[in-house]
């Protein structure tokens, strides 16, 4: 039988995430509906082992659906991954009366969780926000379709001067180890090549195709590198191998970095984190515990953190061959 809840504590952990504040709002007015308590916990786990939490009504999510970041900040945690660390942090929950906690964040955070569940009495739930979408067991995490916008709407500037000026961009984005942006960004934004760690191109194919794009009457190019890449020690050093082996072009390289993360979270986000806070709020107080909650074939599902944290989440193979297709 799980023990009755009657307070949760909300936290943000890891890099932050647009749709962050609208899962904090959804967890706070999820309990609000269901008449328990419910404390923000002020940056991550080491706000945790500092104690510092705020008590959370209805009323102080407001206005915070349609902003970036996150009102309870977040942190990285080197004290949580102690046991002394740890052991502070369940001391003040204990103190706190919180009886179960809600982590929005990345793998890193899920793996806090779960140790930390496993060494005390304290039911878990995830929601998966970075906009990397690098997490098992959703297709989408929180903040991922903002940045798919946020950069689109960038690439679709930068080939304002691409073209004017006849130049080849190299346009760096952010995913990680995975290239879910670079392969959607590169298809929304008609880049020509699209380098995804997934799938290793090649520099002799690389030129080979933008030969190819050259010949065929383009004048300007766009090519889409994933941070992750592995063809190139870095998206400057392809720049310079492309300067030196064609003429044709003028290259220009534009890293994105961590605008990528920020602004105004997308409608789909939106709704996306006030989905998964209900069913993460719904699912502890059904005696759930250790599961993260996602989006999948758009139900709400979960599944076990150690799976969403091992498991791995796999580029689509057809939008792969739309790609290859449209940059023909
Ligand atoms: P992002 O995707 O933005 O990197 P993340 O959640 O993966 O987000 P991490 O920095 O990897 O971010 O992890 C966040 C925090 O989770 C860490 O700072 C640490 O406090 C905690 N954490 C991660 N791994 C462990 C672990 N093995 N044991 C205890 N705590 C951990």
């Amino acid at each position: 039988m799980s023990k009755t809840i009657k307070k949760i504590g909300v936290l943000t952990s890891g890099g932050d995430s647009p749709g962050m504040n609208a899962g904090i709002r959804a967890v706070v007015r999820t309990c609000a509906f269901h008449n328990i308590e419910c404390v923000g916990i002020v940056q991550g786990y080491q706000g945790m082992i500092r104690g510092e939490f705020i008590p959370m009504d209805a009323r102080s999510v407001k206005g915070i659906i349609n902003k970036g970041g996150t009102i309870l900040k977040t942190a990285r945690s080197k004290d949580f991954r102690t046991p002394e660390g740890r052991k502070k942090a369940y001391d003040n929950l204990k103190k706190e009366g919180v009886d179960a906690l809600v982590v929005i964040g990345g793998d890193g955070s899920f793996t806090g969780a779960m140790v930390f569940s496993s060494e005390f009495d304290m039911p878990v739930m995830g929601i998966p926000g970075t906009i990397d979408n690098d997490i098992f067991g959703t297709t989408h995490t929180l903040g991922y379709d903002t940045a798919l916008n946020t950069v689109v709407e960038v690439i679709d500037k930068i080939r304002d001067t691409a073209s004017s000026h006849d130049r080849l961009f190299f346009i760096e984005v952010m995913g990680r180890d995975v290239g879910h942006i670079a392969l959607n960004v590169g298809v929304a934004g008609g880049a020509e090549e699209i380098l995804i760690p997934e799938e290793n191109l090649g520099l002799d194919r690389l030129l080979e195709s933008l030969h190819r794009s050259k010949n065929s009457g383009k004048s300007s190019s766009i090519v889409i590198v994933a941070e992750g890449d592995k063809i190139g020690k870095n998206v400057f050093e392809l720049k310079d191998y492309v300067d030196e082996h064609m003429s044709e072009y003028e290259v220009r390289v534009s890293v994105l970095g961590h605008m990528q993360r920020g602004g105004s979270p997308s409608c789909f986000d939106r709704v996306l984190a006030s989905r998964m806070g209900v069913k993460a709020v719904e699912s502890l107080l059904e005696g759930k515990s250790n599961y993260m909650v996602g989006l999948l074939n758009d139900v709400m599902s979960l599944t076990p953190l150690d799976q969403a944290i091992k498991g791995q989440s796999k580029i689509n193979l057809e939008l792969l061959r739309v790609s290859d297709i449209m940059t023909t």
